[in-house]
């Protein structure tokens, strides 16, 4: 370790991602339906509100713009190296959260940059047409910008200190696939997956990619708007963009059964599938330890697993920009961008970047 972490480098584009100058806009508010606010109204989560009523967390917004000056705050590179001394002597268990995303262009639902939203639940998109067409109206346009999404050097490294720090498995929050990308072995997708529609009725499943091309070809006139109806949603993140009034736009049914597709994300209002979670609890068993990189756990969903681990005695390292939902009980709290910190603890490890994988599509 050389020196301080450059406070310089917080908010720079990845070399990685695709040369994006900061995160994109969330065209079609797709991941507003899953990631960040999932397991509301949970079973496991007691103070969830019913999943009809906005969660108005007095001191952590599910969702939405944060304070500023929460935000940027930077750990000295002795508290840095002294979370990788809790953590040396593994074995880890990793959980991530959006905050690994956003060097890669995706958007976060917190921090000073975000755009207040509401998510669609999912009782509104099972109940009804209309909003089913919303949904895929906008995720149709977004599609493509989110599939453009690479892994960033926060992935890539977090791949490449799998072996030295003995790291059991990534659980992560976020639907995008990027540490399967990168190389991270094996990973939960706690909260789903984006690039897969699974059939309400039949439970088939179908790739993101080929629904993609049929939704284009059902309505042709979005297609030939792509672009256009990008941008204007961008510039109306939360409605009275253009694609929102398009009630008119086609979806198909399941192709099997004919029943009800929807994509294989953990929607607000619907509790992350049992199989992951278990998954997810059964990693957190055989580890020693939890690393948390890059969520602000404001959601039942990430929180029970620190809450797990300090219950069972193992310690607890938050790595994050702003402030978590754990920081008084956190055995170690890091402050900066993941990417930062994994690049000092790679470079004490004497770990090199990891090009991650290449992507097949
Ligand atoms: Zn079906």
């Amino acid at each position: 370790m050389t020196g301080r972490l450059d406070p310089t480098r917080t908010g720079a584009p990845d070399p990685g991602s695709a040369g994006r100058a900061g995160p994109a806009a969330d065209v079609g508010r797709w991941f507003s339906t899953g990631a960040q606010t999932a397991s509301v109204g949970a079973p496991d989560s007691p103070n969830a509100p019913s999943p009809n009523a906005p969660r108005t967390h007095a001191r952590d917004h599910p969702w939405g713009p944060a304070d500023p000056s929460l935000y940027g705050r930077l750990s000295t590179p002795e508290e840095v190296l002294g979370a990788l001394d809790v953590l040396r002597g593994g074995p880890v268990t990793v959980l991530t959260g959006a905050g690994l995303s956003t060097e890669s262009g995706l958007p976060d639902y917190r921090g000073p940059r975000a755009v207040p939203r509401t998510p669609m639940t999912y009782q509104e998109f099972v109940r009804s047409d209309l909003s089913r067409r919303r949904y895929w109206a906008r995720s149709t346009v977004g599609w493509t910008q989110f599939g453009a999404a690479r892994p960033n050097r926060g992935h890539r490294l977090l791949a490449a200190l799998a072996a030295p720090l003995e790291i059991r498995g990534v659980i992560t929050q976020n639907v995008d696939r990027l540490h399967e990308e990168a190389g991270s072995n094996p990973v939960v997708d706690l909260h789903g997956r984006l690039d897969v529609v699974r059939c309400l009725d039949c439970d088939a499943t179908v790739s993101r990619d080929s629904l993609h091309s049929r939704l284009l070809g059902m309505n042709p006139d979005i297609a030939a708007r792509l672009e256009d109806l990008a941008r204007d949603a961008a510039q109306a993140p939360d409605g009275d963009a253009e694609v929102d009034r398009t009630s008119r736009f086609r979806y198909p049914p399941c192709a099997l059964c004919g029943g009800m597709l929807k994509p294989d994300v953990v929607f607000f209002g619907e509790s992350a599938r049992r199989e992951m979670v278990a998954d997810a609890f059964a990693l957190l068993e055989r580890s020693r330890a939890l690393l948390v990189l890059g969520s602000s756990l404001t959601v039942m969903s990430g929180l029970r697993f620190a809450r797990q681990a300090l219950a069972d005695g193992k310690p607890v390292v938050i790595v994050n920009d702003g402030p978590t939902r754990a920081d008084d009980r956190a055995t170690v709290r890091v402050h900066g961008r993941v990417g930062d910190v994994l690049g000092a603890w790679a470079l004490e490890l004497g770990v090199r970047d990891h090009p991650g994988r290449h992507r097949s599509r």
